[in-house]
């Protein structure tokens, strides 16, 4: 395994992804990939996960006093994402896609960044949902955040307008089962790559922790971009620790 903590290195070895061999390339984006746009790791120790407990999804479904904590959780981080800009990382992967280089873009993120730098849909694959916009638990129908907010303010949790089922942002909540279709649409695409990428993952997080493994038992050569070390770390042929957004910087070049 080798180890890039240079940014000229860095940045020369990420110019491959473009210009090298690779034809079948999958990548997976974690929280770092979005710090270096200004939104903190919600995880992270100091994060505004570590100092208010997630609504369980239980707590979610059972309690009104639970559904309005976790929707004053949503405004607050809609106010981060709003506020944030996708950086030279993200613009990356939308480049990459674009030259039909990048086939899947699996994301542990629920900031919208991919989508607002351009990335094409059909090749996003998001395992923990999406935070900018909410559905109904019971029908499916998509709703605006921002429209929940008087509701919210007025001290009652939104509910669907067709059913009057429970309205939640469409993030996959602690407790909550983890989308099926898209799961299985990652492991496949983990397993067909010849080049996985990760960037910006810890890789602690299960499901998408077992992913890497599984590209690498079809064959494929795993790069890690990430600040600190992760567990998979020995099964990279390469590791990249420098900041993110300055290690894609001159990517478009
Ligand atoms: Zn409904």
């Amino acid at each position: 395994m080798k180890c890039i903590d240079t940014l000229p290195e860095a940045q020369r070895f990420v110019a491959q992804f473009k210009d090298g061999s690779y034809r079948q390339i999958v990548a997976l984006t974690g929280a770092g990939i979005s710090t270096d746009s200004g939104i903190p790791d919600f995880r992270s120790p100091g994060g505004i996960w570590s100092k208010r407990q997630p609504v369980q999804y239980q707590d979610f479904v059972a309690d009104e006093d639970s559904r309005l904590e976790d929707w004053d959780r949503r405004f607050e981080m809609m106010d981060y994402f709003a506020r944030a800009e996708p950086n030279a990382a993200h613009q990356a992967m939308t480049s990459l896609a674009q030259a039909g280089k990048l086939h899947c873009l699996i994301t542990q993120n629920v900031d919208g960044l991919h989508q607002r730098a351009g990335f094409p849909n059909d090749k996003l694959v998001e395992i923990h949902g999406n935070s900018t916009f909410a559905t109904c638990l019971s029908c499916g129908v998509r709703a605006e955040l921002e429209a929940q907010k008087p509701i919210v303010d007025a001290g009652q949790s939104p509910r669907c307008s067709d059913c009057n089922g429970l309205l939640k942002a469409a993030v996959i909540s602690f407790g909550q089962q983890m989308p099926e279709m898209e799961l299985e649409r990652a492991a496949e695409a983990a397993a067909a790559c010849d080049l996985f990428l990760v960037l910006g993952s810890s890789l602690v997080v299960h499901p998408a922790a077992q992913l890497p493994a599984i590209a690498v038992r079809g064959g494929a050569d795993l790069v890690i971009l990430n600040g600190q070390e992760t567990p998979l770390d020995s099964y990279a042929s390469t590791v990249i620790r420098t900041p993110l957004a300055q290690t894609f910087a001159r990517f478009g070049e």
